[in-house]
């Protein structure tokens, strides 16, 4: 070796040094000794000389963080010591109940615990070997998760080489997550920059560490915080112990407090609920751990939760704030769900100017008015909610939110059908269903279009390859080959199963029209009695009431779809591109109840299900609502208002013996 080589390879070790040890104090102990400017230059100048000289490049680099093609899927890992849930206490009295549990399983001994914040991030676990971080896993369900090490080893607060003396083998626990502070900055980034900003931190936060892409995991201001040890734990003595070699590591520990009684940590835990807002990062909670490892293994655990522990939960932060306007969102169904547009109030450090409102309803029955001040609450990943209104603060000017009779996206009628809480836009060719329609067309149960599932319907709507249901058979091979994932071979299979779907029988079809209330049961029963000339000529709800098993909110239904002329005009295309449209021949229906509807109410020797089987054995339809086309109603004890109708419509009445005898007589 030439005196220059060793000086540059002595050069190297020195700045990875230097570069390990400033990181360790800016990213974990957040207290940096020299400039951002002055670390940037260290850094550089050591990817420089390895870019120079390869052969110097060592795994645990600093620069070694991200690197590699962006991966396939995750492999899985199987924790070599189970990552545990905790049982959650909601009020101290819980606490002081746990206490009493782990004192009297204890016997003699007195617990010591541990307190300490309980970040809402995502639980992983990091695994050490003779000081070098060699693998990270998520935690999965507790026994298998995903391994994310080229992930994890992007966030600068996990250090590729622990210092000290640590274990040969150890396993570090935590929570990955971002602080508010970061996590208001990337969505400023992203608004600016006309991206979709992220809802909140926690979801942000796994979200990148399931990126196949380190590369995207890297841009993501991600830290951690340890909590605990899976495997290595039998080196201390207990938790607190753990706590504080992970520390020495290098490691970024949560602070933590030890206490001697079960009064103290609920004092511990009411001051956190007060300040939780001032850490700068989301906190649901304070964990509370017996603190001897000895102890531990004597309480043991319970369906998967340790007994030494539980999470004293927060309640739900809330914030008054000036509901200015109620906007309607189409969802993918045609649902039309009523959304708070908020004057933008800070919930536990994260600005939020939109809540859920639920529906229609729940507005109504809250008494909330448009330009009330209103009560935000948000619990951690949970979409913010408007909880009440507070009526004394009205102006006067605050008025009712009236459902628009008109979809916002097509500008068709919407309905909403008695008993139902949801206003649907029946418009199937609506921009805003029109992908979930595809995606119900193609489904087993409907079409059963081999291949052509959600993941591809979403990419081909995307791509305007596909516009609506019709437009699926207008897809050519030729317009498939050239997308990545597509072979000529492909893309020709996907073109003839998309084909032989159009074999499919009229039942089928009719299914997939995706009609609201349509099953596949309905449906069949339709196509049993119309064809889709029929349907399209304009049928009555009494017409289609006519067909044993059709209710009124069904053929309603039916008779809406076909009232709108984009669907008339979908399935005319429907029936141009050579699809079953014609009535198919029943089964006769046999048995003494052949073609009766028969309603089953009260309370019965029986259960109902037996009846219902009986009816359909003897070829009755069993039907719940009482109407003129019902031809019996068995009655047990007790029935009320349907037996009250049946009467009033002159629907003959049977009680159990009448019900039997009839089915006798018939035989
Ligand atoms: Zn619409």
């Amino acid at each position: 070796m030439t005196e220059k080589s060793q000086d540059i390879r002595e050069r190297v070790e020195e700045l990875r040094e230097a570069v390990r040890y400033h990181s360790r104090r800016y990213y974990v102990e957040d207290a940096p000794e020299i400039s951002d400017a002055e670390y940037d230059a260290l850094y550089k100048e050591l990817a420089q000389l390895e870019a120079a000289y390869p052969e110097l490049i060592t795994p645990d680099s600093p620069t070694q963080r991200v690197g590699g093609e962006p991966l396939e899927g995750f492999e899985e890992v199987q924790h070599a010591v189970p990552m545990l849930s905790l049982s959650n206490a909601r009020k101290v009295e819980e606490l002081r109940e746990w206490d009493a549990r782990v004192r009297r399983l204890l016997g003699e001994d007195e617990p010591t615990y541990v307190t300490e914040l309980k970040v809402d991030g995502l639980a992983v676990s990091l695994r050490y070997e003779n000081g070098l971080f060699v693998r990270g896993a998520t935690r999965g369900n507790g026994t298998v998760g995903e391994d994310v090490t080229r992930n994890l080893r992007t966030i600068r607060a996990i250090p590729q080489k622990l210092s000290d003396d640590p274990p040969a083998v150890l396993e570090p626990r935590g929570e990955v997550y971002i602080s508010l502070e970061e996590f208001e900055k990337l969505n400023q980034k992203r608004e600016a920059a006309g991206e979709r900003t992220f809802a909140n931190p926690r979801n942000l936060a796994a979200g990148s560490i399931r990126q196949l892409d380190p590369g995207v995991t890297a841009s993501r201001p991600l830290t951690l915080f340890l909590y605990g040890v899976g495997e290595g734990y039998d080196n201390y003595a207990g938790h607190s112990e753990a706590l504080a070699a992970l520390k020495s590591y290098g490691l970024r520990v949560n602070p933590y407090e030890v206490y001697e009684d079960i009064e103290s940590v609920i004092e511990e835990c009411e001051r956190w609920a007060k300040k939780r807002e001032s850490v700068g990062y989301q906190v649901d909670g304070v964990v509370v751990k017996v603190d001897s490892r000895e102890q531990q293994e004597r309480l043991g655990s319970v369906q998967k939760a340790p007994r030494w522990a539980i999470a004293y939960k927060f309640e739900p932060l809330a914030r008054r704030t000036k509901l200015e306007k109620v906007w309607v969102n189409v969802g993918r169904t045609g649902a039309l769900t009523p959304q708070a547009v908020l004057a933008p109030v800070n919930v536990g450090g994260v600005t939020i100017s939109r809540a859920s409102l639920h529906n229609e309803d729940y507005i109504k029955e809250k008494g909330i008015l448009v330009g009330d001040t209103v009560v935000v609450e948000r619990a951690g990943d949970v979409i913010p909610q408007v909880v009440r209104s507070i009526p004394e603060e009205r102006t006067g000017a605050e008025y009712r939110f009236e459902m628009p009779t008109e979809c916002p996206v097509c500008g068709e009628p919407v309905s909403r059908p008695e008993g139902e809480a949801v206003t649907r836009c029946v418009n199937t060719r609506c921009p805003a269903q029109a992908l979930e329609h595809i995606t119900h067309w193609s489904s087993r149960g409907a079409m059963d279009i081999d291949g052509l599932g959600e993941k591809l319907a979403t990419r081909l709507f995307g791509l305007g390859l596909i516009k609506d249901v019709a437009g699926i058979y207008e897809l050519e091979a030729e317009q498939l080959v050239p997308l990545e994932g597509f072979g000529e071979k492909s893309a020709e299979n996907l073109v003839r199963a998309i084909e032989k779907s159009k074999e499919q029988p009229f039942p089928r079809v009719l299914y997939a029209l995706g009609i609201r209330h349509v099953g596949a049961v309905t449906a069949a029963l339709i196509a049993e009695r119309f064809s889709g000339e029929d349907l399209l000529n304009g049928l009555s709800v009494e017409q289609l009431t006519e067909i044993a098993g059709i209710g009124e909110v069904v053929a309603r239904a039916v008779v809406e779809y076909f009232a709108l002329e984009d669907n008339r005009e979908l399935v005319r295309r429907l029936m141009d591109l050579g699809l079953n449209f014609g009535a198919v021949e029943a089964a006769p229906a046999e048995g003494p109840l052949a073609g009766k509807r028969v309603v089953v109410t009260g309370t019965l020797s029986r259960p109902r299900s037996y009846f219902v089987e009986k009816i359909e054995g003897s070829g009755g339809t069993f039907t719940s609502s009482v109407s003129k086309n019902t031809d019996y109603v068995l009655a047990g004890e007790e029935a009320g208002s349907k037996l009250e109708k049946a009467r009033e419509l002159g629907v003959p009445v049977l009680d159990e013996a009448g019900f039997e005898e009839l089915l006798e007589r018939g035989r």
